[in-house]
């Protein structure tokens, strides 16, 4: 077995950065998605939680790291990190405040990441809730070319759900999910799990009737079936089946009226907060 080549950087930098870039889904765990984008040469990882199936698909794609992007804390995010930096000396771009000591280049609200090594920019959206510290990355293209806006949200906004709220309060997490609904409707939602038909079985029960939600649990089960992913979506999509995205919706404050988790007449985030908690448990 060969040891990959510890990487120079200038090298990378020097590689053609107009090459046109896409996202490889690398699948870990039992429905974690690790996202490597690359231009054919160069490559970067988003949320790492394991160093096996990104030194894998370096390999089989001849690819070099040259950066490691990381969206909060958690080990399933984090773990293949040191992995990988035994053999890739890479910047560690991660949140400011989330308490990874891995992170060389810490990030917040209204920053911007030039990815090294890629023809790449990612705008970063300070979105707390999951955790308190957790990060997005968006690429922001509108106008250049259609499926090249592209959201890395980690485990804030998943297909049909929002990531359990660990650290921040229903608030926040409200706040950081419309600050993806601000993106435009094209924009290619990467999240980090395979959840999408479980969470369509709640998003159904609290708003049914919906057309929308219906030809959607139809795409994406024909795609499970198929042993395809279900990710990315939309955030069109998302807007239009997401129940955590349509909380003010009639028909979903109503559903959870009628079982008894809201009053008439409670506010945008109380309709959240109850629809988060019903989910925990559903
Ligand atoms: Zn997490």
């Amino acid at each position: 077995m060969t040891t990959p080549p510890r990487t120079n950087r200038s090298a990378n930098l020097s590689a053609n950065l107009s090459a046109n870039l896409s996202v490889l889904t690398l699948p870990a765990f039992k429905d974690n998605y690790l996202w490597l984008i690359h231009d054919g040469s160069n490559a970067a990882i988003v949320d790492p939680g394991d160093a096996a199936p990104v030194k894998a698909a370096l390999a089989a794609h001849k690819l070099r790291l040259t950066a490691i992007l990381l969206t909060h804390h958690h080990a399933d995010h984090i773990g293949g990190v040191p992995g990988l930096l035994q053999d890739w000396d890479v910047p560690v771009f991660g949140p400011r405040n989330d308490g990874i000591a891995l992170v060389t280049h810490p990030l917040g609200e209204g920053e911007r990441v030039d990815v090294p090594g890629l023809d790449l920019a990612l705008d970063v959206l300070d979105v707390p809730g999951h955790t308190l510290g957790h990060i997005a990355y968006a690429r922001r293209n509108s106008g250049r070319d259609p499926g090249a806006d592209w959201l890395f949200c980690g485990d804030t906004l998943f297909g049909a759900g929002c990531g359990r709220l660990f650290e921040g309060t229903p608030r926040q997490m409200m706040e950081s999910l419309e600050k993806f609904t601000a993106l435009p409707d094209d924009t290619l939602v990467y999240c980090a799990h395979e959840y999408t038909l479980s969470n369509l079985r709640f998003a159904q029960a609290v708003e049914p009737g919906s057309a929308a939600l219906d030809a959607r649990v139809r795409a994406d089960s024909a795609q499970r079936e198929a042993g395809q992913p279900t990710i990315p979506s939309t955030v069109g999509l998302e807007r239009a089946t997401n129940p955590f995205l349509r909380h003010g919706e009639a028909r979903i404050v109503q559903s959870l009226v009628e079982a008894g988790r809201l009053m008439p007449g409670a506010t945008q985030v109380d309709a959240f907060a109850a629809l988060r908690e019903w989910k925990n448990t559903f």
